[in-house]
């Protein structure tokens, strides 16, 4: 199991290698951080892993690659606060290339034929933590090749990962294959090769770049199958029998009336650490029926709750939480996916603070954060 201890955590940012970084991130086996599963659950933010590198000594151009992609995290972020429907609307264009709605077999039974796709998804299925390149060639797959609507494939992802995020999984998605970008991401066998260190050829994929626009769907990809995920719910009742997750109707007011209200996104525990409040993580039903998790994926969360003191644990919906505590002021942290909730928003940690509107581009996006590299 993936490390949950909040002090191994933090311990994890100060063995990053910056500039290792910059040069083999890109290949499956590079020096990558692996932190997204603690950074999507909030319990450290992009700005703490740059102050963090700062305080190492590094100056801005060192660290540029890795500020770069943590950046990226922020942009997604600060995209998704425009368009938090997101997960169903393309952000720029409609693709027009999708045959099905559904899924390819050989994606959900890693049976593709490409040995380091297959070896991809099995490393998805037993750990939910896959490289960025394995990512885009597993979504390019079934969006560009196999033409199968990014939505199913975006949610059987998201499903399986520990760093799962709307923000970043759906709109990466919708990049691979044009909804939010000008063109299709296509990646060749050669491409595979060289990122993923393997030497196989003969596949459907061993082609020209010029052979994809009019590529017939591969025979492995031809049988898709609708999409069909265990309900968080479902995970949540069997989980019940180990661990105290209550419903809303269980919940009583007592003497403290204000709530420090944490999410799957938000399990800082430094938040607000020094003052007393009531703690409960609320999982919010809504949010897991629009975007349903693995049952490893919330084991992961009630892990990671473990480093808050005294919180308890609600599966529901707010409304019900709010009417069972009438008197209570609910405090939270901002995130595009808890719609409904009302009460008092604390802003989340960002590296670039100043830079909040949303910008059509990440270029354009990162442009306007290199003004403030100087305070670096
Ligand atoms: C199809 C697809 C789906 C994705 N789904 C998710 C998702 O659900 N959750 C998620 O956190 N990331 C997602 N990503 C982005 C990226 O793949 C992961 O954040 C990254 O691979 C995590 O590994 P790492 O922590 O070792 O990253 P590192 O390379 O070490 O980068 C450090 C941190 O920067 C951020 N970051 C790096 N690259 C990206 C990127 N391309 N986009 C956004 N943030 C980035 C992450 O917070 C990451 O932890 C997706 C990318 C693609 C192409």
């Amino acid at each position: 199991m993936i490390e949950t201890k909040y002090a191994k955590i933090i311990a994890k940012i100060a063995t990053i290698d910056p500039v290792k970084y910059g040069k083999t991130r890109n290949f499956l086996w590079g020096n990558v951080s692996q932190l997204s599963p603690y950074v999507s659950r909030g319990v450290i933010s992009t700005k703490q892993i740059v102050d963090s590198l700062v305080h190492r000594g590094f100056k801005p151009f060192q660290i540029e690659r890795l500020l770069q992609q943590l950046s990226w995290r922020d942009y997604f972020q600060r995209t998704a606060q425009q368009f938090p429907d997101l997960s169903e609307r393309n952000v720029k264009n409609d693709p027009l290339h999708f045959k099905s709605t559904g899924i390819p077999n050989a994606i959900l039974n890693a049976e593709i034929g490409i040995d380091a796709l297959d070896e991809g998804i099995e490393q998805l299925l037993e750990t939910g933590w896959i490289h960025n390149h394995m990512r885009m060639y597993l979504s390019m797959l079934h969006t560009n090749v196999a033409r199968c609507d990014w939505r199913s494939g975006a949610r059987w992802m998201y499903y399986h990962l520990l760093d799962a995020d709307m923000a970043s999984n759906d709109l990466s998605w919708q990049w691979v294959c044009g909804a939010n970008s000008n063109k299709l991401y296509v990646a060749n066998q050669e491409n595979i090769n060289k990122y993923a260190g393997s030497k196989q050829g003969k596949t459907f994929l061993d082609v020209d770049y010029d052979a994809f626009s009019d590529m017939p769907i591969p025979e492995p990809l031809r049988n898709t199958q609708d999409l069909s995920l265990t309900p968080t719910a479902v995970s949540i009742e069997s989980l019940r029998k180990t661990t105290t997750i209550l419903s809303p109707g269980e919940v009583f007011p007592n003497a403290k009336n204000s709530v420090l209200l944490y999410s799957w996104n938000n399990l800082d525990p430094k938040w607000r650490e020094d003052e007393s409040h009531r703690r409960i993580l609320l999982l919010d039903a809504d949010e897991f029926e629009r975007r349903p998790i693995s049952a490893r994926t919330l084991e992961f969360v009630l892990a990671l709750s473990k480093n808050i003191y005294e919180l308890e644990i609600v599966y529901g919906r707010f409304d019900a939480l709010q009417a069972q505590l009438p008197e209570h002021t609910f405090i939270f942290k901002e995130h595009p996916t808890q719609i409904g909730w009302k009460g008092q928003e604390d802003t989340r940690d960002w590296i670039f603070p100043e830079v909040t509107q949303y910008t059509p581009s990440f270029f354009g996006f990162w442009k306007k954060c290199e003004k403030y590299l100087k305070q670096f």
